[in-house]
């Protein structure tokens, strides 16, 4: 009965054939009153997941979501479908508030959008106590977690609506998945009888690379040109100032690359942002405070100039390339200065004990990824607890890394570093390896220790490499508390005795692969010219159609609807409707201007 009325929703609706994945189940489940935990990659398909029970339940969903841009563009999303949708959050003023609320109680609202902080407040409270109830759905549900990276304070309260609606059905959803954070959720939103609906993690659509870092500029640049010209993109750097540096770089190189960081007036923000969301082909260089709440799908690769924290934000930032579904990049370089540079951050901070040990053992499992020479995605699924085969869409895949044994270069470094008394950095270690006497090196008499000039059969760059996986490896640690000093662990100790035999990756030298592409062709190569053609056409009309209404482009229709369109020609309104992405809504409304340009008979837009 419910799964009918379900998939006659999402026809009608949203315009979609069918469910993906759990969605049926979860559907049914909070449909007849079950809680539910949804745990599901970004671009898996959850905002389905409570939307369609909204529409099939009586009364208002009412949706808690930490993310203000998001919220706009799913309201805007749903009001173009004809879902009566609103939001509750610190941009509206006190009228448009008192408005949304009157809408509320009345009865008048599907879905209500409400920002945890405004949810709690005795104000807001009141209100859902007058409403008709549909559900809730706490989103972004990880923010609970306290080890977690998008911890927020507020979360920790929405345990309130158990004990306040304990009859409401409760759904959390969330794209981060490793076991320890899904505990704490169902804890602390005491979900205590909540079912488990844990998704594949498994993006197939993206493909992994890690590069050693050379010159991370030229091999950004070589990344981006590679097949990407023209494509939107994020490029992820730790600093403010690196930001602007490498955008201001880029755009120089003729790529249409805007800063976003949060040192920046809220005006230049937005207004990058909405570029970024609305214009074909931008690409965004900024600190990672940017993506959240973005859910532009076409997102086409996300480059880090920088090493992430850990896992769980490095899946939750690549995730962002390829919602929808199409080929997509995830490009990272990285090299021996992140290693150091993540690892004094963490000593470095603040924080507790405790935090430091869990942030340190995240950026060791990141690290074990980035030095890995075998599958990325075996690996990054392994973190969430899934198994699986070899993928052959990552680089390690592709073209496996050469390891060899570096048991001597191992020992070599480590007796370095022990000669010269624990004190320098990897620079000055290379330079004494290398038999390089330069000042530094003369006035310490390094030149006339045992270990001067033994690595002379080492490039600098295969050297810091091997510091690298030295230092990610435990095999040495940097003192962040002298300067940097590199010094050993006793894990060292084992090494330098010849007790344990080392393997590592071998630096592939300046190796800036252009990404072959057979299999994964963009939706707009293997059309014919016309056809070509016409898509351009038609997106030039969302385009218009899009500035009319103040809507980013994606939400008039997708970039697949439009292939779709063009491939297909449909001659009328009944062969419009098998367009993924077109519903009842969109067909009244768009219709009519679709079939004339697939017509060729509208002027203004060819
Ligand atoms: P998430 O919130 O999990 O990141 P979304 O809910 O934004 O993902 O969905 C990702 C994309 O997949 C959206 O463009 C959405 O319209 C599309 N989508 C979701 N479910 C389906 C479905 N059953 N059929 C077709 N497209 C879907
Ligand atoms: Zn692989």
């Amino acid at each position: 009965m419910t799964a009918a009325a379900a998939v006659a929703i999402l026809r009608r609706v949203f315009g979609f054939d069918a469910f993906r994945g759990p969605q049926a189940e979860i559907i049914e489940h909070l449909n007849s009153g079950g809680d539910a935990l949804v745990l599901m990659p970004t671009g898996g398909g959850k905002s389905l997941c409570y939307q369609v029970p909204a529409l099939l339940r009586s009364g208002t969903a009412v949706v808690v979501s930490p993310l203000i841009a998001l919220m706009h563009d799913q309201v805007a999303a749903l009001t173009q479908l004809g879902v009566r949708a609103a939001f509750l959050n610190s941009t509206l003023g006190a009228d448009e508030a008192r408005a949304v609320e009157q809408r509320f109680v009345r009865g008048d609202l599907d879905l209500l959008y409400v920002a945890p902080e405004r949810l709690l407040s005795e104000r807001c409270l009141d209100l859902v106590a007058r409403a008709d109830l549909a559900l809730f759905a706490i989103d972004e549900a990880h923010c609970v977690s306290q080890w977690g990276h998008d911890f927020r304070p507020e979360y920790l309260g929405l345990s309130v609506l158990h004990q306040r609606w304990p009859e409401v059905p409760r759904v959390a959803l969330t794209a981060t998945a490793d076991p320890t954070t899904r505990a704490e959720i169902l804890d602390r939103l005491a979900l205590t009888r909540a079912r488990v609906f844990v998704s594949s993690f498994d993006r197939p659509n993206i493909r992994y690379t890690i590069v050693d870092k050379i010159e991370p500029r030229a091999q950004l640049l070589a990344f981006i040109r590679a097949a990407r010209t023209g494509a939107s993109g994020i490029v992820y750097c730790l600093t403010r100032r690196k930001v602007e540096e490498t955008a201001a770089w880029l755009a120089q190189q003729r790529v249409q690359a805007l800063p976003y960081h949060a040192g920046m007036t809220a005006s230049a923000r937005a207004s990058h942002q909405a570029r970024f969301q609305c214009e074909d082909g931008i690409v965004i260089v900024a600190t990672i405070a940017f993506g959240m709440g973005i859910d532009k799908p076409d997102v086409r690769y996300v480059a880090h100039l920088d090493l992430p924290k850990s896992i769980e934000g490095y899946y939750q930032e690549t995730g962002r390339a390829g919602r929808d579904g199409q080929p997509a990049d995830a490009w990272m370089s990285y090299g021996l200065a992140d290693v150091v540079q993540q690892r004094r951050l963490i000593e470095m901070s603040p924080a507790s004990e405790d935090f430091k040990r869990v942030s340190a053992a995240k950026l060791d499992a990141l690290l074990g990824l980035c030095e890995s020479a075998a599958c990325r995605r075996v690996r990054l699924l392994a973190y969430f607890g899934e198994d699986s085969a070899p993928c052959g869409n990552c680089d390690t895949c592709l073209e496996p890394p050469e390891t060899f044994d570096a048991t001597e270069a191992a020992q070599k470094a480590l007796s370095a570093i022990y000669r010269t008394g624990q004190r320098f950095g990897a620079a000055h270690l290379i330079a004494v390896l290398r038999g390089k006497s330069g000042d530094r090196v003369a006035k310490w008499g390094h030149d006339g220790l045992s270990v001067f000039g033994v690595g002379a059969d080492l490039e600098e760059n295969a050297w810091r490499s091997v510091f690298r996986q030295l230092i990610a490896g435990g095999l040495a640690r940097v003192d962040h508390q002298a300067h940097g000093a590199i010094r050993l662990t006793e894990a060292s100790r084992c090494v330098l005795r010849g007790e344990q035999r080392v393997q590592m990756r071998r630096l592939a030298a300046g190796r800036v692969r252009p990404v072959k592409r057979k299999e994964v062709q963009s939706p707009a190569t293997d059309m014919s010219p016309a056809d070509t053609d016409l898509l351009d056409r038609l997106k030039r009309w969302r385009v218009q159609e899009a500035r009319t209404q103040s809507v980013p482009a994606y939400v008039i229709l997708h970039d697949r609807a439009l292939a779709e369109i063009a491939r297909l020609r449909p001659a009328t309104l009944a062969a419009l409707t098998v367009v993924n992405g077109i519903g009842t809504r969109k067909l009244e409304r768009y219709g009519a201007a679709l079939l004339a340009i697939v017509a060729g008979t509208r002027p203004e837009a060819s």
